[in-house]
């Protein structure tokens, strides 16, 4: 309405003047303005509807407007809006029941937080204590969040400026088959030489001084590439020879995103300690969390633990996530982005990668992939470096506005990550924007 759109122009105004945004030069920013909001759409601030294939951050996983866990969170708020971390709360209590049933193995402890950074910083935390060991292995190519130490641990370019080179990290080289730094050719030589890699460096940085490989389970932000059969595995074999902790971080692909409720899940592996935010309660209010092995929940038995946050379990977020869960339990939400993934998106983006020359790769599970970006197929040269855009994808990303859809654009890839609730034909009305989009890039590549 009329109404909404002078709401959204005044509030693009005060924005300019006063919100700083995240990760960006603030002078050139135009940001868009969102007036509204409902399942797999979004609305702009002219007022076009938009089908929401990013799910906002990857993480609004059902969607916008969930009738179910609004009414929750308002209902919680009228009961009890906050309350400390010491007092036991319903709300608190049943999200870490079903978070513990859900999470795989032992894995039966959880620590809330306000979201994934933090999950990571106390998973790190915990993993230094029960080993007493201090450094973190981490890969290449991955994120891990924006505070100090989780932006350290990060493997993308976004730690760049704040890398202290000092907060006890060291990094390895993970599976990207599409891009392998192994020279591999299949898949399971790329998993294989992965795992060989990663014990030299656990040997080579010295196994009694390393605390945690810490994983996202299928890295995100940083490209959405699945690790190869064998692979986590392996890493769970490894760390468990070296006494080492493997800490899972499923802050983007926990609570159903891969079509399973967690992406470990996928290799059966149970991780020490696995990380989430996001999903768990698809964002409606911040929560973040750490789900704890019983051995690594020992070591706190007699010791205290030194960490703890004004907002950990908070109730309105916590009431949010028991309503996410049991929606996504009761609409089959989990095995829908399975399905999706494997009748919809994985076919419908090979083909466009036949159709279209610039697409160099397409790669993902369940309602969870990458579409890359090259100049030239034989070359692989990225249509934006490493850590960088270029305006052949800031013009790719602007054509899929214009026509009605919000792509996660990073570097040389587009992300395709829709509420795992998507009807079928808005996933294939989303595709066909994207077919027509992406003649803009075909311009721009070789042969
Ligand atoms: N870990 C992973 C795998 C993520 O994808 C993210 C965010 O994208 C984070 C951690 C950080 O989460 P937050 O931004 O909620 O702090």
């Amino acid at each position: 309405s009329e109404d909404l759109l002078a709401a959204g122009r005044t509030a693009y105004e005060l924005d300019r003047s006063h919100v700083f945004h995240s990760w960006s030069a603030q002078g050139a920013l135009d940001p868009m303005t969102i007036v509204r909001a409902e399942g797999s759409h979004v609305w702009d601030g002219e007022g076009r509807r938009m089908i929401d294939f990013s799910s906002q951050m990857v993480n609004t996983n059902i969607g916008h407007s969930h009738p179910a866990v609004v009414a929750a969170i308002q209902e919680q708020a009228g009961r009890i809006a906050t309350i400390a971390p010491a007092h036991v709360n319903d709300a608190r209590s049943e999200a870490a029941r079903l978070v513990a049933e859900l999470a795989p193995g032992d894995l039966d402890h959880v620590f809330f937080t306000n979201a994934g950074a933090e999950a990571v910083e106390h998973a790190i935390r915990m993993a230094r204590l029960h080993t007493g060991r201090d450094k973190v292995l981490s890969a290449y190519r991955s994120y891990h969040g924006g505070t100090d130490l989780a932006v350290n641990v990060t493997g993308s370019a976004r730690r760049f400026a704040s890398d202290r080179g000092a907060a006890g990290v060291a990094r390895f080289f993970p599976p990207y088959t599409y891009r392998s730094a192994f020279h591999a050719e299949t898949p399971e030589q790329e998993a294989g030489r992965a795992l060989e890699h990663l014990e030299q460096v656990i040997q080579l940085e010295g196994p009694g001084t390393v605390a945690a490989v810490i994983l996202e389970s299928v890295p995100g932000t940083a490209g959405i590439y699945v690790p190869p059969a064998g692979y986590m595995e392996g890493v769970r074999e490894l760390t468990r020879r070296y006494g080492i902790l493997f800490i899972a971080d499923e802050v983007m692909v926990g609570f159903g995103r891969t079509g399973r409720w967690f992406g470990v899940d996928h290799w059966g592996v149970v991780p020490d300690l696995m990380t989430f935010a996001k999903g768990v309660n698809s964002g409606y209010v911040p929560l973040g969390g750490v789900a704890i092995s019983d051995a690594v929940y020992d070591t706190f038995t007699d010791r205290a633990y030194p960490g703890g946050l004004t907002y950990s379990g908070h109730p309105l977020a916590c009431a949010a996530a028991v309503a996410t869960i049991n929606a996504m339990k009761d609409e089959g939400m989990v095995d829908n982005a399975a399905r999706i993934g494997t009748e919809i998106l994985g076919p419908r983006l090979r083909q466009l990668m036949e159709r279209h020359p610039a697409v160099g790769d397409v790669r993902g599970l369940g309602a969870f992939w990458a579409v890359e970006l090259v100049r030239d197929r034989a070359t692989k040269e990225p249509l934006a470096p490493y850590g960088g855009a270029s305006p052949e994808m800031g013009e790719l990303a602007g054509e899929c506005k214009r026509l009605g859809l919000l792509p996660f654009v990073s570097e040389n890839r587009l992300h395709i990550a829709p509420p795992l609730n998507t009807t079928d034909e808005v996933l294939h009305e989303g595709l066909d924007i994207l077919d027509q989009a992406l003649e803009v890039t075909d311009a721009h590549a070789a042969g």
